[in-house]
């Protein structure tokens, strides 16, 4: 018997014939339907248990259905479920002030979704250089990168081969290689306002931004006089064992985003910036849900969890512990290049048969992800256990085991 109650639903038959009849086709998804989960686990229509190292695409920071978050839900939905995005709420003045008095950024916006907030920083940039930088409006990013799925967060993003899609993309865009100083120096020039990265680039396959390149993106953001923007919205709230990944780099952005394990799987993201790049005016930016009551005391409860219980030191530890056991595999499973920090770490495989691995994972009860062909990237909760990390792993060798 599984541990959660179990709820009434339909038979998966009859719910992936639905599903296929009435949902938008925008990804091949397994004929099973998830219905509950707790902790590290999620249920099936069927029962069947699986063990989740994608946590909700590094959403799910407390585990599934934590009680803190269930709770801190539960209340407000009684409460106060929506007043308007023109009042105050008392949720969003809180969630504002823990985050900037335990980050280095002073003001916060509120959105949904990381590719609104990602669109909101551009846009605050856009203003700054519109403004003070003589009308510069161009943001450079980095290839392989990803910063969501507006048409200018496609735009910004690395992935050559969306370039063709939906075309005209929305100018002021440049790519230049990650972890490269050097293009990122020729890249800028007076109509450069800013540059946005990703400390760590998460979807492009777990790519750590060197210290070197981070404090050096920093010296060029002040040389110049144009905005860091740092996208942490995979990498914020202790995903990769510090509150935001920022701290490991000894530098302070100008400008960060945060999505994903903000809410701990509630849909809620912010976009923070210094004082200084506040320039933002009545109408600019908004939105009906943003500042929404639950989303608020979501980010508040998920938010305070991991610094009373120190959470980024636990998966700082926990992601150690992983990656050091999969090093111990590389010889015997032809494995190579372990990489990340804390809890968002990936690994190459011998062939490039990621889909083949996942698709058997989770035939055998186990999430996980394979963000390119080459790679399997883990994302579990960061309350994951070390024995979850042992039974992820013995799923995992026994699923390489079999591939040959
Ligand atoms: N930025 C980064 C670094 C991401 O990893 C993602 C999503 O994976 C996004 C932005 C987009 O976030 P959302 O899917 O919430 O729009």
């Amino acid at each position: 018997m599984s541990p959660v109650a179990q709820v009434a639903h339909a038979p998966t038959s009859e719910l992936i014939r639905d599903a296929e009849a009435s949902l938008m086709y925008v990804v091949t998804r397994p004929s099973q339907v998830m219905v509950r989960g707790k902790g590290c686990y999620l249920w099936d229509a069927d029962d069947r248990k699986y063990l989740d190292f994608i946590g909700g695409w590094a959403v799910t920071s407390l585990g599934h259905c934590p009680p803190a978050l269930v709770r801190a839900i539960n209340n407000q939905a009684k409460t106060l479920i929506n007043a308007s995005p023109a009042l105050y709420n008392e949720p969003m003045i809180r969630l504002a002030k823990l985050l900037t008095d335990n980050s280095c950024l002073d003001k916060v916006f509120f959105g949904s979704t990381g590719a609104e907030v990602n669109e909101g920083a551009v846009k605050l940039a856009r203003k700054w250089g519109a403004k003070h930088k003589h009308g510069a409006f161009e943001v450079i990013t980095t290839w392989n990168s990803f910063h969501g799925r507006t048409l200018a967060m496609m735009s910004a993003t690395g992935k050559q081969h969306w370039d063709e899609l939906f075309e005209p993309k929305v100018p002021g865009f440049k790519r230049v290689p990650f972890n490269d100083l050097k293009a990122m120096r020729q890249a800028i020039t007076p109509q450069t306002c800013a540059i946005m990265v990703e400390p760590i680039q998460g979807e492009g396959g777990v790519w750590v931004g060197t210290k070197s390149y981070l404090q050096g993106l920093r010296q060029l953001c002040d040389e110049h006089n144009i905005l860091l923007i740092l996208d942490e919205v995979q990498t914020g709230v202790g995903r990769t064992g510090t509150l935001w990944a920022y701290e490991q780099y000894g530098i302070e952005p100008d400008v960060m985003t945060l999505a994903k394990g903000l809410g701990g799987g509630f849909p809620v993201a912010a976009l923070l910036a210094k004082d200084k790049f506040c320039v933002f005016e009545a109408g600019d930016q908004g939105g009906t849900y943003c500042a929404q009551p639950l989303a608020m005391v979501a980010g508040h409860a998920v938010v305070s969890e991991v610094i009373r219980k120190k959470i980024a030191t636990k998966a700082k530890n926990r992601g150690a512990y992983l990656r050091r056991r999969l090093k111990a595999l590389e010889g015997e499973y032809g494995l190579s290049n372990v990489r990340g920090k804390g809890l968002l770490v990936a690994v190459d495989l011998p062939q490039e048969n990621g889909p083949q691995v996942v698709q058997a994972c989770f035939n055998a009860g186990l999430l996980i992800n394979a963000p390119v062909p080459k790679s399997v990237r883990f994302m579990p909760p960061l309350t994951v256990s070390r024995a979850e990390v042992d039974e992820m792993l013995d799923i995992f060798t026994g699923v390489l085991r079999k591939l040959g």
